[in-house]
């Protein structure tokens, strides 16, 4: 699949390179063809190249908002090589292949960033350009497409390495990056026009994201807000058709998308599992047979904060589920399927949203975490790491038994959902304390016991539900302190990631409390 290359057109307002790249390209035969700036430098350095208009037999026109936009250019960058039909439109109509585009943009977000009048930014919208580039990229088959100077050693490589030739690999990637290019070129003129604008909520359509819903209001009544699907296609709230209830709030879709993604983390085969959040943070999460025996040990983590939650679960809603579900105030339930006769349970309660999304989110697969910062967006990779497929590692004299070892996973998986820092204490496949957002560890052990104690005085029993559970930490301990409270609390094993400096005084403090802990060398924060 590698292509020769005859003809190249160079248009390119940052010069960066391009004199020696054309040099190189000349010495292997190939024609050049260029517009005004570009073609003036190659020539004072010697170069024999065309100028477009000769190509097309029209002059640069209007400030040259109009220098390539014509069929003799678009023609020779779409025509497929082997297609007969195109082969003969080019010939009918004069039209020579274009093998290699070399372009790069008006400087649009340097002006915009420097603050230059409105007209200038507008001056600095280039149009020829990202309508070659796109067009080169979309004949990615027949077509080499460079949009950044990065790239000229890689096409000079590749045409050295295979006679004159560039492979389709090659073409392929710069395609993507050729897209990615014009992409974010829109992007940058949308968002300045917005900013011009004074626009609250920008259009992040122009990022590729997909209108799903304006909203009245952000997270608090004073902000303007909306919903965008990425087309990932990813079972959650994005994609959820909603069966019954209020529209979503900006909240309600936040603390929704928690529940669900925290529940796609237990399989269905391996049991019915119950997720309540409330404020982005789950507050109790529980797995048993049926989902209706999951919401109740769930719901009696802390059954204070479930009043008005979120309820997502891993299987089908069934009426014996939405019956315990609708005997207190909550806002949403999202489930992968409801049945019937829980869909007619549901219906006695008009206001409660019900969310059926047709599938569970893989939490392995890959994916992107974005959130804004002033004056730019953080983006990360999605946390796709699972306990599952980590390698525990035992550090204490005492190794956990079976049941701990069950909860300690346990209470790592549902540990990746709560904010830092993050301490989950679980017993029998539920959580019984948890202890989120912290800005101290020892805080969040604390507030994680004493939660585990208010569930228990809820319940009516006089110990702390701590007692006997195991604990899961998001992070390291620093310190013994956070593990000495944990001990004190009940609990007899410990699951965290290991990787303190002081790992030697923790273990030691683990042992003298006769604690089994294990290391998972993975840490799970999320802030
Ligand atoms: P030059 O300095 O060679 O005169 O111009 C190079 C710039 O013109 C490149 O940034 C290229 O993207 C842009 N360009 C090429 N063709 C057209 C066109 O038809 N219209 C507009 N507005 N810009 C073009």
């Amino acid at each position: 699949d590698t292509k020769s290359v005859a003809r190249a057109l160079l248009s390119v307002s940052d010069k960066t390179g391009i004199v020696v790249f054309a040099e190189k390209l000349h010495a292997r035969g190939i024609t050049l063809v260029s517009t005004g700036g570009t073609h003036r430098i190659l020539v004072e350095a010697g170069l024999p190249v065309l100028e477009v208009s000769e190509v097309t037999g029209f002059p640069e026109m209007m400030d040259g908002r109009v220098k390539t936009l014509h069929p003799k250019v678009h023609g020779g960058l779409l025509g497929i090589r082997a297609n007969p039909e195109h082969q003969a439109a080019m010939f009918a109509h004069g039209i020579e292949a274009i093998d290699l585009l070399v372009v790069n943009l008006y400087p649009f977000e340097a002006t915009a960033a420097a603050g230059k009048p409105y007209d200038d930014c507008v001056e600095n919208i280039d149009i020829g350009g990202p309508a070659m580039i796109r067009a080169a990229a979309k004949n990615h088959q027949d077509v080499t497409v460079v949009v950044d100077s990065a790239d000229y050693e890689a096409v000079l490589a590749d045409l050295d390495a295979h006679d004159g030739q560039t492979t389709l690999t090659l073409r392929r990637r710069l395609a993507q990056k050729a897209y990615a290019r014009t992409a974010a070129y829109d992007a940058a003129i949308s968002n300045w026009l917005a900013g011009e604008l004074a626009i609250d909520a920008p259009d992040y359509r122009a990022a590729g994201g997909a209108l799903a819903q304006e909203m009245r209001y952000g997270e608090n009544p004073h902000q303007k807000a909306a919903f965008y699907t990425d087309g990932s296609h990813r079972p959650g709230v994005a994609t959820a058709r909603q069966v019954q209830g209020k529209q979503l709030s900006f909240n309600n879709i936040n603390d929704t998308d928690a529940a669900f993604e925290c529940v796609g983390e237990f399989d269905p085969a391996a049991g019915a599992a119950v997720v309540i959040v409330k404020h982005a943070n789950p507050c109790g999460v529980a797995q048993d047979e049926s989902l209706r025996a999951a919401y109740e040990k769930a719901l009696a983590c802390d059954p204070v904060s479930a009043f008005g939650g979120i309820v997502a679960m891993n299987r089908p809603l069934d009426a014996q589920a939405a019956a315990k579900i609708v005997e207190i105030f909550t806002e949403v339930i999202i489930a992968p399927e409801a049945d019937e006769e829980a869909k007619a349970i549901i219906a006695g309660k008009k206001n409660l949203r019900l969310l059926l999304t047709g599938g569970l989110p893989d939490p392995r697969a890959p994916g992107l975490a974005i959130r804004s910062v002033a004056g730019g967006l953080l983006v990360q990779g999605r946390d796709a790491a699972v306990v599952d497929d980590m390698e525990l590692k035992v550090v204490t004299k005492r190794a956990p038994d079976a049941r701990e070892m069950a909860d300690l996973r346990f209470a790592f998986r549902v540990a990746k959902h709560v904010k830092s820092n993050a301490i989950v204490y679980a017993r029998d496949g539920a959580t019984v304390g948890i202890g989120a957002g912290q800005m101290s560890r020892v805080d969040s052990s604390r507030i994680a016991a004493w939660k585990a104690g208010e569930a228990a005085r809820a319940k009516g029993l006089t110990d702390s539900l701590a007692k006997g559970s195991v604990v899961a930490s998001d992070a390291f301990f620093p310190f013994a302190d956070g593990l000495l409270a944990a001990a004190e609390a009940g609990a007899t094993a410990v699951i965290q990631p290991g990787g303190s400096m002081r790992d030697e005084e923790v273990i030691a403090a683990a042992d003298d409390a006769g604690l089994a802990m294990v290391f998972t060398g993975h840490r799970h924060f999320r802030h």
